[in-house]
């Protein structure tokens, strides 16, 4: 058996891979220490592989040894198996790791560049969604975030214009948070669930775009345990890439990519 590490910020991602096939786990990044404990107890002698920012943390304390990769490196050669298997086949694309942070890399056949990143990700989905309403468990803020009503909230682009017409679609966010005067009267909480998931997805979205077009690609590829059964994110992710006419792909089991990508 291999077994791949990916030990983020939030959660470490674990890949089991054995010649009938493979499973994958996760675990919060708080259970560190547990991993740790089974992996000594339960996995000594195997082939472990680690990446993510925790990768050495776990490494100092294995009482055997394991291959250290550079996570970036790791999640490309993870996320190219994947998409091979889900038959998405692109020349050139960018991809963005939407964890607790977000990252950004350009993409070919052969090889990544990072070429940036972004501290509003997955920890900001939570974060801000615990300060405003006081619900910090990542499924209940999708879960609940279903019911919420985007309108309330933000700014659009048509509220703007009066329903005159607009140089850009009336359904694009002029002001992520931005309905100030309604939102005061009326956000519930739903309503402010969604607000932060749109927040979140249009900014990721809106850098992907950009850096899609600077590389001359249409192709945007989305992974990250923050997309993880996330249809109200994916849903705008799709909507706002189709409005700019940009090819937006959300791979099946993205986010276990860097754990994949460990087993070299
Ligand atoms: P980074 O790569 O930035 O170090 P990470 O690898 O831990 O962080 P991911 O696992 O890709 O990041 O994504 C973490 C995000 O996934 C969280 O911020 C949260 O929005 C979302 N998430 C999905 N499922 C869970 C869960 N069960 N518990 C906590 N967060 C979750
Ligand atoms: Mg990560």
């Amino acid at each position: 058996m291999k077994i791949g590490i990916d030990a983020g910020g939030t959660l470490i991602k674990v890949a089991l891979v054995t010649d009938e096939g493979r499973t994958f786990k996760k675990y919060p990044a708080a259970e560190i220490n547990q991993v740790i404990d089974m992996l000594n107890n339960e996995y000594a002698g195997e082939d472990v592989y680690l990446t993510g920012g925790k990768a050495e943390y776990i490494q100092e304390k294995l009482n055997f040894n394991a291959t250290l990769s550079i996570e970036f490196d790791a999640t490309f050669r993870g996320l190219s198996q994947l998409l091979k298997e889900a038959d998405i086949d692109l020349d050139r694309y960018v991809y963005l790791n939407v964890g607790t942070g977000t990252s950004f890399h350009q993409a070919t056949r052969e090889s990544q560049k990072r070429v940036g990143g972004s501290g509003v990700g997955g920890g900001t989905l939570i974060g801000l969604s615990y300060l405003l309403t006081g619900i910090g468990d990542f499924d209940t803020i999708i879960e609940r975030a279903k019911d919420g009503d985007r309108d309330i909230i933000d700014l659009k682009v048509h509220h703007i214009y009066n329903g005159r017409p607009s140089p850009i679609p009336g359904d694009l966010t002029a002001s992520n948070f931005g309905h100030i005067i309604n939102a005061q009267k009326n956000a519930s909480i739903e309503d402010q669930l969604i607000a932060v998931i749109g927040l979140v997805a249009e900014t990721v979205t809106a850098m992907a775009i950009n850096l899609a077009d600077a590389f001359k690609t249409k192709n945007m590829v989305f992974i990250g345990s923050t997309l993880l059964d996330n249809t109200v994110m994916t849903d705008i992710i799709y909507r706002y890439s189709e409005l700019k006419n940009a090819e937006a792909y959300v791979v099946p089991d993205g986010e276990y990519s860097g754990a994949l990508g460990a087993i070299s």
